[in-house]
């Protein structure tokens, strides 16, 4: 069993409430609207209302907040539980807030009547400027005091379709003197006329979030409703709603910072703009925030829930370093996976005094810190591909790999020296030309003398070509204020690189992961990788700067 979220201030609430019997049992949601597939900030809810649930034993709901037919889809519905459901939690009931709108409008009818809510014919524009600002309290519109006969008639005929969008809109009667501009008479309902995803053309009236939010929670006899804190001052009429419509359970609105995250967009509405403007070639690109896009890189479900642990629940917004997250997946992959090698950009070495027409096979350890993994074949023969860095014809002071005259070893292998460079007509090197020493096999306890570079290699005859594919940051700025983010995309964020795998690596399956030494931990790509190819993204290097403390 993993760790449980470290205490928070919600934590701390959920315990005092089970304490005094404020409640027998916890119940939570995660409503996200489905008009984007979920991001990294979405698993931070995820896991904060799930693991709070599960460790009093309580319950969950997936909830799909589906109050906007202009912006919702069916592919997000779909994608979004099957990402709920790969980051490791099952919900108790799932619904849709669409379910709700029958309810919904008999509550708001009922407002009306209690002379709580008007039909009221000023258009949008007309209401912005009525309702004053942070000094200016707002004035009062000119359909507020019409009779509740005449909103009744009027709300039943927006839901009969007799009006154009924008024509009419229920707003809640409250206060256009309050200090808190979402209590100056919000819009309720409006008219649109579109088809849904849930309900088709059932309705063409639409509750706004504000009011259709809070009546979802009590409908489900959600306790702790937990949202993020741009809510907070929202959070009055989401208590007015729960009591002028009369609903018999009372969740509590709780908010909660956001995730943000350097060098991350993290907005479905961004990240749909990336996708629309081709950017990235789609929701699960690999270089996306998105769940799918950190699935297909080869991020774990491990990793993320600890990430979301980690970074904690605070009252106050920051900004993570994604440095932290690429932290997790290498503390989970590391125990996990397989040592391979990999050759990004080959340099072919002969080693002329190997046998001709020779192969013997190695015996390579998969990870010397985890024994189960056991080991694999290595074939070893005359000629093998090193990394074309590990050589240097003139190499600086303190370069401790591949140059003429030097020893090196290759791991699994035998020492090898370099004799002669070959090269082109250009100066170009081709190849090089090395010998190697018998004595120096690996696993044989030789110690006579030692080398300090040690080069990872594979042999030439039976290497698997394969395709790297290396990420950078997809946004250069921080700032996820800047409107112009577009502007702000990383031309360099992917780059393509053709290469060679050993040969055990054949058998390797789309998702599976590797550490290729000095490379960094690598994914099979579920979507590009064929039966002729292999295609890898590379999910982090081996190392980064972020120390955790
Ligand atoms: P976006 O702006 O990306 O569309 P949203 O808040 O509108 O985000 P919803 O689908 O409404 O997205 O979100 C579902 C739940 O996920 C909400 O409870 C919301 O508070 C939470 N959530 C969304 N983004 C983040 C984030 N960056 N950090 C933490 N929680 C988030
Ligand atoms: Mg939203």
């Amino acid at each position: 069993m993993e760790a449980k979220i470290p205490s928070n201030f919600i934590k701390n609430i959920v315990i005092e409430d089970l304490q005094t019997g404020k409640h027998k049992e916890i119940i939570t949601r995660f409503p996200p609207e489905p008009n984007g597939y979920l991001h990294i900030g979405h698993a931070k809810s995820i896991v904060l209302n799930f693991e709070l649930a599960d460790e009093f034993k309580g319950r969950t709901n997936l909830r799909f907040d589906d109050t906007n037919p202009v912006k919702e889809d069916t592919e997000y519905v779909d994608s979004i539980e099957e990402d709920v459901k790969w980051l490791g939690f099952d919900w108790e009931n799932l619904y849709f807030a669409s379910d709700y709108f029958e309810e919904m409008y008999q509550r708001a009818v009922l407002l009306i009547k209690k002379g709580k809510a008007y039909v009221c014919e000023l258009s949008p524009e007309e209401i912005r400027q009525m309702r004053g600002n942070l000094t200016e309290s707002g004035k009062e519109s000119p359909y507020r005091n019409r009779s509740v006969e005449e909103s009744l008639n009027l709300f039943e005929r927006m839901r009969k379709g007799e009006f154009q969008d924008g024509e009419k809109v229920l707003r809640a009667k409250i206060d256009m003197t309050s200090p808190n501009i979402n209590m100056r008479d919000p819009i309720i309902y409006r008219i649109a006329h579109a088809t849904h995803h849930n309900t088709g053309d059932k309705w063409c009236i639409y509750p706004m979030y504000d009011y259709a939010h809070p009546i979802e929670d009590a409908i489900e006899a959600i306790t702790h409703s937990i949202c993020t804190l741009e809510f907070e001052d929202h959070r009055p009429l989401y208590d007015w709603v729960i009591q002028e419509c009369e609903m018999e359970s009372q969740p509590r609105q709780i908010e909660f910072a956001r995730l943000n995250m350097t060098n991350t967009v993290m907005s479905k509405r961004k990240l749909k703009l990336l996708v629309d403007e081709k950017v990235v070639d789609a929701w699960d690109d690999p270089r996306m925030p998105t769940i799918a896009g950190l699935r297909r890189r080869g991020y774990t479900p491990e990793a993320i829930r600890s990430f979301c642990r980690e970074i904690g629940v605070a009252k106050t917004n920051s900004t993570v370093d994604v440095q932290m997250l690429e932290h997790f997946i290498r503390e989970d992959l590391k125990p996990k996976t397989s040592n391979v090698m990999g050759i990004l950009r080959p340099l072919k070495v002969v080693i002329t005094n190997y046998p001709e027409g020779q192969t013997e096979i190695l015996d390579a350890e998969n990870n010397a810190d985890n024994p189960e993994l056991g080991s694999r074949q290595l074939p070893f023969s005359r000629e093998i591909y090193i990394e074309q860095e590990d050589f240097m014809e003139n190499p600086p002071n303190k370069y401790y790999r591949l140059f003429p005259g030097n020893e090196v070893r290759l791991k699994f292998a035998y020492f090898i020296k370099c004799n002669e460079v070959i090269k082109d007509a250009e100066g170009n090197v081709l190849e090089i030309h090395c010998t190697y020493d018998p004595e120096t096999k690996s696993g044989t306890g030789f110690n006579a003398r030692k080398v300090k570079g040690t080069l990872h290699w594979v042999d030439v005859k039976q290497a698997v070509p394969a395709e790297f594919r290396l990420y950078e940051p997809l946004i250069l700025a921080d700032d996820e204020s800047d409107r112009n983010f577009l502007e702000q995309i990383n031309p360099n964020s992917l780059e393509i690189i053709q290469g060679y795998i050993e040969p055990a690596m054949r058998a390797a399956k789309p998702q599976d992961k590797f550490q290729f030494m000095r490379h960094g931990y690598f994914n099979v790509d579920p979507k590009y990788t064929t039966k002729e190819k292999l295609v890898f993204n590379r999910i982090v290097s081996l190392k980064s700067s972020f120390e955790i403390k």
